[in-house]
């Protein structure tokens, strides 16, 4: 469509126009971002430190509001109301089990226990954890709190989950499942993923589409459409086709940091 801006499919959920942030300390962390993020991308914002890629997850979020241009939800307006969150901390209750960790963003909607019971267990059931709704968060293994994290972010069905380096701080192993896992929730739900990392093995595997940033200020680099089909592997992670794709992100990803100068200081 003229005018469109880049990416974003035929059905474009959200467009950021013009988008600029900055702070009161004279940081500016995003410039002239104009991005459309598509009804079912899984989405990657790759870039150094400071290139903004928290910032603009927190725009969409809505926890932050841009100084310059706008964002445009498209489709049904539920917009803001309809996205779920998933951080690097999985920030778990940790005096609650992993059924009420699961069941608190339907009780923040008023949705009692026994009728969020079904959703519930679905969710604690795709993401592997049948049998340990009774335990507590002190409980899990890494990977397991980044489950529940997960499945508390898709409980309520949103259309859009925001996900902030979820796996930084996993081991390989496990970060390889937790990869597979939710691609495997992605391909089933549809629901749309910009997912913020440092890794570009990771963007690849996951995405349709890499937006690369960088800093000084913040904006977007170069888009890399991810044309690999799903599902997505092992056979995938170590296909001819994975390692040219990776080279080329990394390739892309080191002129981001060049111009950008890498540096996290946001001027
Ligand atoms: P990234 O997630 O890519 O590492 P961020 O979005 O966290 O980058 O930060 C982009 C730039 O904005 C950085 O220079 C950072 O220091 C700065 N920044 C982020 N949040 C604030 C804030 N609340 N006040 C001032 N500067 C900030």
């Amino acid at each position: 469509m003229a005018g469109e801006a880049p990416g974003g499919g035929e059905k474009p959920l959200l467009v950021l126009r013009d988008v600029g942030k900055s702070f009161s300390n004279g940081v500016t962390a995003l410039r002239n971002v104009d991005l459309a993020i598509g009804q079912g991308d899984f989405v990657s914002l790759l870039g150094p430190s400071g290139c903004g890629k928290s910032t603009a997850l927190r725009l969409i979020a809505g926890l932050s509001t841009p100084t310059t241009g706008l964002l445009d939800w498209r489709g049904d307006a539920r917009g803001r109301a309809d996205i779920g969150f998933v951080f690097q901390e999985p920030t778990l209750l940790p005096w609650a089990t992993v059924f009420d960790n699961v069941w608190l963003p339907l009780r923040l909607r008023g949705v009692s226990r026994d009728k969020a019971t079904p959703a519930i267990k679905e969710m604690i059931e795709r993401v592997h954890l049948t049998g340990f709704e009774n335990a507590m968060p002190r409980e899990l293994s890494g990977g397991m709190k980044m489950r529940v994290s997960i499945a508390r972010g898709l409980v309520t069905k949103p259309r859009l989950l925001l996900m902030d380096e979820p796996f930084a701080a996993l081991d390989e192993i496990t970060r390889f499942r937790l990869n597979d896992d939710l691609l495997d929730l992605w391909q089933d739900e549809r629901f749309t993923v910009v997912f913020v990392t440092h890794s570009v093995f990771e963007s690849v595997f996951l995405s349709n589409r890499i937006v690369v940033m960088a800093a000084r200020p913040g904006r977007v680099f170069r888009e890399i459409s991810v044309d690999a089909p799903y599902p997505r592997d092992d056979a995938f992670r170590t296909s001819p086709d994975y390692a040219a794709l990776c080279r080329e992100a990394s390739g892309v990803l080191g002129e981001a940091i060049t111009l950008g100068g890498g540096l996290d200081d946001g001027h």
